[in-house]
């Protein structure tokens, strides 16, 4: 959990702090508040009033405690405020709508026509907020923002740049756009950083404080939490965990490198590694099959596709290794589409590389886990970003770090 500060010049980071300590438990008393964030009972006591005052928070019964009264248990109104998240994947649009606790309450899909304009597909964003907004009879009052989880690389201004699989979408500035189309404030993000972000407010990562998420979509990338912190780099391009080398000879790749995690591992490149696995061979439809089948039947135990399958993940658990070692972090979460049905092969293959190939493994465990909101991550992580962009301490909005 992360630590408040006493000083007083800094009421704003410790009201985020005390509401983070709030939303990551499962009810708390406002003692084991101060107990976890080291702020005194006073400023705690203080704090709590407020966010009671504002409807943020409410009391909800009691616990009983060592000695003393019962003590007053307090949790997030979820229903105060809530969030639009949309994922904006090259062949899908996925919306949730979360409330204040990061739960979804609704889910929306919908294709994007291949070769649709930029300004087209945001506009269907915005048509489609407004819609799962409606239906689920939500006032624009309680909307706090729509936050955006889309591929980057991007601009610090929310415009795109070149991102590689989307041409035809250079210099779009599709945060400005969608603020315009929607008429609320717009949180745009890099759909790794996203997914990270939903993992720490819903997901299997709630008070974890170091964790590395890797992505496994069309393509492959990362988000990272560092000392309960979101670590996005100097361009929001940091923890591009599919551009490590770990085949030196390898394919060359878009990024200007060679052999990368993301060429050697990405669904194209699955596809290539099981025709080749039948060269020599007799030829069978295995040859022909695309990601999806190959995935359907290595879970199914076919031991071609399943050998095909677990190569793949060794390429990614050694870049796991290198990451473990360069972050020294607690978790790594796997998600994303390209583990539907697979994703406990590629698990088990890194935890096992992890627990027995890393410097710091006798000092502590490192969990390897896929992500339990995997479908659905990037669009919850683009709702929490909203609500994270609200609330989230950050220490760079200290005057200073006394700490
Ligand atoms: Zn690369």
């Amino acid at each position: 959990m992360q630590q408040g500060t006493n000083l007083p010049k800094v009421g704003s980071y410790n009201r985020a702090v005390v509401l983070e300590a709030i939303q990551a438990s499962d009810g708390i008393s406002r003692v084991q508040i101060a107990a976890v964030t080291g702020l005194t009972a006073q400023t705690v006591s203080v704090i709590v009033r407020r966010l009671l005052e504002e409807g943020l928070v409410v009391e909800d019964g009691s616990a009983p405690s060592s000695g003393g009264k019962p003590r007053t248990i307090l949790r997030v109104e979820a229903r105060a405020g809530y969030a639009v998240g949309v994922h904006f994947d090259p062949q899908e649009l996925s919306f949730v709508l979360a409330d204040l606790a990061g739960r979804p309450v609704a889910r929306l899909h919908q294709p994007v026509r291949p070769g649709a304009r930029p300004d087209t597909v945001i506009r269907q964003m915005a048509t489609a907020s407004r819609r799962i907004l409606r239906e689920a009879g939500v006032p624009d009052a309680k909307v706090l923002g729509v936050g955006l989880a889309c591929p980057g690389p991007f601009d610090g201004a929310g415009v795109m740049v070149s991102p590689p699989r989307l041409p035809g979408w250079d210099r779009v500035p599709i945060e400005g756009l969608l603020r315009e189309y929607t008429r609320f404030p717009v949180t745009v993000d890099n759909d790794a950083t996203a997914a990270a972000i939903g993992e720490r407010w819903a997901g299997i990562a709630r008070s974890t404080p170091s964790f590395a998420y890797l992505y496994l979509g069309t393509g492959i990338g990362g988000g990272l939490f560092l000392d309960n912190q979101v670590y996005r780099g100097r361009s929001l391009n940091a923890a591009e965990f599919g551009h490590i080398t770990v085949e030196p000879d390898g394919p060359e790749c878009y990024c200007g490198n060679r052999g990368c995690v993301e060429a050697v591992c990405c669904p194209s490149a699955i596809e290539a590694a099981m025709r080749a696995s039948g060269a020599g061979g007799r030829s069978d439809h295995a040859d022909h099959a695309d990601h999806a089948a190959i995935c359907a039947a290595a879970a199914a135990g076919e031991p071609r596709a399943r050998r095909v399958i677990e190569r793949v993940a060794g390429r990614l658990a050694d870049a796991a290794v290198s990451l473990v070692n360069m972050l020294d972090i607690d978790l790594l979460v796997l998600g994303g589409p390209a583990l539907r049905e697979v994703g406990e092969i590629y698990r088990a293959v890194i935890a096992r590389a992890v627990s027995g190939r890393t410097l710091a493994r006798r000092l502590h465990a490192v969990r390897v886990e896929t992500s339990p909101i995997a479908a659905d991550a990037a669009a919850i992580g683009a709702a929490s970003l909203v609500f994270h962009a609200t609330y989230a301490p950050r220490l760079g909005t200290l005057p200073s770090r006394q700490m």
